[in-house]
Parts: C-alpha cells; sequence; structure tokens
C-alpha cells in the first residue's frame, strides 16, 4: 500500500513538473523568438538556435488551429495607443539576426499560415555574413539582402533593428552606443523609405542607459530575450520574448506560449 502511494505521488509530481503546473500563467501578448529554422547543425555549437523545418511547421498550424492571429510590433504600438482594433488571442512572431534562410525557409511556412513576422536585422552586415558570430568559430550564414528585405516588407513582414554591429551594447561607451543605434535605423529606414520602430538588443544584453539611447534614435519599440508579461504595464522597451529552440517538441511549445518556459 505505501509503494502503491509512492509511486502514484512520484507519477503526480513528475506530470506537475512536467507541465510546469507550479508556474503562473503569462500575461499579455505572448512575443515569440527565434533565430534560424534549419535542419542544418553542422559545425555551429548553437543548434539550439536552429529549429527545424518540420517542427516549425507544427508550431504555426498549431497556432492556426488555436485561433491565434500575429500581428506587428507596430500594430500592437498602435492597439496600445487605441488606434484599431487588435483581434483576438494576438500573438508576435520575431526572429533576431536576419538570416536569408528567413526568406527561403521560414517565411513561405509562415505565409502559409497567413502569419505576419517581426525580422531584426543586423544593418551593416545586409547582404553579406554573419561577421559578428564568426571569431566564436560558428559557421559562415548568408543574410537577407536589400532586395529581398523590400520584398518580404511588402509581404508583410516588418523589418526592426538588431543594432548595426552586433556588439554587446552594454560593453560600449554611451556615445558609441548613440551612434550605432542612430546608424542602424538610418540605413534600415533609407533601405525600405519607412519608420523603423522596434530594435532588438544583441545578446539581449540592456540597462536603462542602453534602453534611454535607443528611445533617443526614435525606435518605440525594443525586445529582450527573457519571459514575462506584455501587458498594460509593460516597458515598450522591454518587451519579453518566449525563446523557441530545437529540441521543444509541441507539448514544450504548448507549455512556453502559455508559461514562457517548459523545463526546470
Ligand atoms: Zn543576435
Amino acid at each position: 500500500m505505501l509503494l502503491t502511494c509512492v509511486i502514484f505521488l512520484a507519477i503526480l509530481i513528475s506530470v506537475l513538473l512536467r507541465f510546469n503546473v507550479w508556474r503562473r500563467n503569462i500575461r499579455g501578448v505572448p512575443i515569440l523568438m527565434y533565430h534560424m529554422v534549419s535542419d542544418d547543425i553542422a559545425g555551429t555549437k548553437l543548434p539550439k538556435l536552429r529549429v527545424s523545418p518540420k517542427r516549425f511547421r507544427a508550431q504555426m498550424a498549431y497556432l492556426k488551429d488555436r485561433g491565434y492571429h500575429s500581428i506587428t510590433i507596430k500594430e500592437w504600438l498602435d492597439y496600445r495607443h487605441g488606434k484599431g482594433v487588435c483581434p483576438s488571442k494576438p500573438i508576435i512572431i520575431t526572429f533576431d539576426d536576419g538570416y536569408r534562410n528567413f526568406y527561403t525557409s521560414a517565411w513561405p511556412i509562415l505565409e502559409s499560415h497567413d502569419f505576419k513576422a517581426v525580422v531584426f536585422l543586423v544593418t551593416k552586415y545586409i547582404g553579406g555574413v554573419n561577421l559578428w558570430d564568426l571569431e566564436k568559430g560558428e559557421p559562415e550564414e548568408p543574410l537577407l539582402n536589400a532586395e529581398e528585405i523590400k520584398d518580404l516588407a511588402l509581404s508583410g513582414v516588418e523589418f526592426g533593428s538588431h543594432s548595426h554591429t552586433h556588439q554587446d551594447l552594454t560593453q560600449l561607451p554611451l556615445s558609441a552606443v548613440e551612434s550605432d543605434v542612430r546608424a542602424s535605423r538610418s540605413v534600415l529606414g533609407g533601405a525600405l523609405g519607412n519608420e523603423i520602430i522596434a530594435f532588438s538588443y544583441p545578446y539581449g544584453k540592456e540597462n536603462e542607459k542602453i534602453r534611454w539611447a535607443v528611445r533617443e534614435a526614435g525606435f518605440q519599440a525594443a525586445c529582450v530575450i527573457h519571459h514575462g508579461d506584455n501587458d498594460e504595464a509593460v516597458d515598450p522597451f522591454q518587451l519579453k520574448r518566449i525563446i523557441i529552440k530545437r529540441n521543444d517538441n509541441l507539448l514544450d511549445f504548448k507549455i512556453k506560449l502559455k508559461k514562457g518556459k517548459s523545463r526546470i
């Protein structure tokens, strides 16, 4: 009898742990964070940042089935300021770094589900490769070029800045941060001919000074890389994101959507 109780309790606890029952639900619009949709993990020390196309498709199909409507950060800000009516179950799908692979792998899947996306570009390297990663031994990856960016923008992708050079901004003097974020906004505005609103801090590194510099450069919102609430009280320069990783199965994805994290 005692043994049965112990086994039952052990099963119960592991189920509660697996489903992250102790974690409270996040409030406000969920913002997903991806980097690359790819099965090519050769040579990278960061395979977790490359979600397989098969899993990405299943994740998008799940969102569609559950009635989610993807919006851009510009739309989120508009709704927040009372312009227009936010659709039910809004969600924001973001991609950092602006890999060319977004154009070939992620966007066709997003588009087939009628979803939008926000892509954060490293503006100095548009049309080039991920130079900031090479010194860390990461493989060379092509980045979106100006034509692809224009084409995607016309199809409903919102582009934001991921800084000009992808440095940890908290390690730079404030004057260098200011010129970096200003340069990135003007390059992007020049390339797209419209107002650039959103920013994503490289490596998620930010502090009060960095947020100030980003705001001063004319951005209206910025994303970090930890999860949390994006409700009415959120600082638009600290929008929280849910990181979706390669080893997340659909159960992890469902849990993350509600709780922000799926493992301890
Ligand atoms: Zn990045």
